[in-house]
C-alpha cells in the first residue's frame, strides 16, 4: 500500500546541491551571533537553507525557550546578507502567522509538535492558502503512522513542497544516541511514499558533535534526500544543544568527508556480481525461513508437552542458557552479541506467543 501525497517533485524545489544541508543555530540568541555563524557557513558553499530555531520546545522549564519573534527580522536580515533562504520551527498558528509576516522562506514542524494532531492541524489550518515549503520531523516517539497523519494534514490544505525529517526516536533502549535513529522507520516511509523527500537531521539523533559525520554518512547511504545539521559561531556557549552544534569549520569538514554514493553503477561486473551476490542471498533467507518455521513446529510441541503436563510456559533457567549459549555461538562466527540478543528475543516473543495459544487451545 503506498500513502497519496500530492507533492511536487523534489527535483523542482530542492536545491540540486548533493547533498541538500540545512544548517545554522539551534536556537536563534542575538543578531550577530545568527549573522556570524551566517556568514561563516555560507563561506564554504555547501549550505542550501539557514537555519534557525525562535521558540524552542524544551523539555524543562527554566531553560532558554528562544528569543521569540523578535528574531525573525535577524534571522532573515542574517539570510538576505548571505544570500540563502531561512527556516524556522512553528509550533502553533501564531507562529506560522509571524513567520508569513517576515518572510521566512522554509517552515519545519518540531519531533514534539508532530506527535499532536490537535497542534498539526492548527498549524496546517493557518497554511490554508500559503505557498511555502514544509518539514515535518518525525514524532518524538517511534510511530510512522502518527508522522504519516502530520503530513498528510500539511498537505490537506495545499502545501505541496512538503518534505519529511528524521531526527531520531526517544526509546528506553540504551544507546550512544540521544535518540536512536530507528533507521527502519524512515525506511518504511520511503517505500510508503517514494517521491517524498526525506533528510535526515543527525544532530538530534547524535545529542554530540563527534557522532554527526558517522550519522549523516549513513543517511546518504540509506538515500536519504539531505542533512540539518546545527551549526553555531561558538558552539560551547550556545544557550541550547551545545554538545550537538558544531563550529562551520567543522560543519564545513563533516560535508567535504561525505561520500555521496550512487544507487547504480555502469560498471558490468558490478551488475554480474551485485545479481550472483544478491542469488545467494535469496537462497539463504529461504533456508532461513525454512529453518525458522521448522524451530516454531518444534516449539509447539514444547507448548503442547507443557499443556498436558500443567507446565508454565516461561522457563527463565532455559531462556538464560540460551542467550547465553547463542551468544557464544554467534561470537565464535563473528556476529555481535548485541544482534543475537535482538533476534533471540525476537524468536522468544513469538515463540511465547506460540505456546500460549496452544495453552488457550
Ligand atoms: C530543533 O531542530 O532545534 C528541534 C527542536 O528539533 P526536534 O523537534 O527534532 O527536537
Ligand atoms: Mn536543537
Amino acid at each position: 500500500m503506498k500513502i497519496n501525497l500530492n507533492i511536487t517533485n523534489k527535483a523542482k524545489w530542492l536545491n540540486p546541491k548533493v547533498p541538500y544541508v540545512i544548517s545554522g543555530p539551534c536556537s536563534v540568541e542575538s543578531e550577530q551571533q545568527v549573522l556570524e555563524t551566517a556568514k561563516q557557513i555560507a563561506s564554504a558553499k555547501q549550505v542550501s537553507v539557514l537555519r534557525g530555531g525562535i521558540w524552542k520546545p524544551r523539555t524543562r522549564p527554566n531553560s532558554f525557550e528562544g528569543i521569540g519573534e523578535v528574531g525573525l527580522p535577524w534571522l532573515k536580515a542574517a539570510g538576505n546578507i548571505v544570500g540563502l533562504p531561512v527556516a524556522t520551527e512553528v509550533a502553533k498558528a501564531e507562529h506560522v502567522e509571524a513567520c508569513l509576516k517576515h518572510d521566512i522562506d522554509v517552515l519545519w514542524i518540531g519531533a514534539r509538535t508532530t506527535v499532536n494532531p490537535f497542534s498539526v492541524q492548527e498549524i496546517a489550518d493557518a497554511l490554508k492558502g500559503v505557498d511555502i515549503p514544509v518539514f515535518v520531523k518525525n514524532p518524538i516517539t517511534p510511530d510512522l503512522n502518527l508522522w504519516i497523519g502530520a503530513l498528510e494534514r500539511i498537505n490537506a490544505v495545499g502545501i505541496t513542497r512538503l518534505g519529511a525529517i528524521h531526527r531520531g526516536f526517544a526509546t528506553h533502549e540504551k544507546s550512544v544516541y540521544r535518540n536512536t535513529p530507528m533507521w527502519e522507520l524512515p525506511i518504511e516511509l520511503k517505500m510508503l511514499c517514494p517521491d517524498l523527500p526525506i533528510i535526515c537531521d543527525p544532530s538530534h539523533i547524535s545529542g554530540n558533535h563527534e557522532l554527526i559525520a558517522g550519522v549523516a554518512q549513513k543517511a546518504l547511504d540509506l538515500e536519504m534526500d539531505g542533512l540539518m545539521i546545527e551549526s553555531h559561531v561558538n558552539p560551547t556557549v550556545a544557550k541550547s544543544d551545545a554538545e550537538q552544534q558544531v563550529s562551520p569549520d567543522e560543519l564545513s569538514k563533516i560535508i567535504e568527508e561525505l561520500q555521496v554514493r550512487s544507487s547504480q553503477s555502469n560498471n558490468q561486473d558490478f551488475a554480474n556480481n551485485l545479481e550472483r551476490l544478491r542469488s545467494i542471498i535469496d537462497e539463504i533467507d529461504e533456508d532461513l525461513i525454512h529453518k525458522f518455521s521448522s524451530r516454531m513446529d518444534v516449539v509447539e510441541k514444547i507448548g503442547a508437552y507443557k499443556k498436558d503436563n500443567e507446565v508454565i510456559i516461561l522457563q527463565l533457567e532455559r531462556w538464560e542458557y540460551i542467550l547465553k549459549n547463542r551468544t557464544e555461538i554467534g561470537q565464535k562466527s563473528g556476529l555481535s552479541a548485541g544482534f543475537i540478543k535482538k533476534l533471540l528475543d525476537l524468536i522468544h516473543q513469538e515463540s511465547i506467543r506460540l505456546q500460549t495459544k496452544v495453552m488457550n487451545e
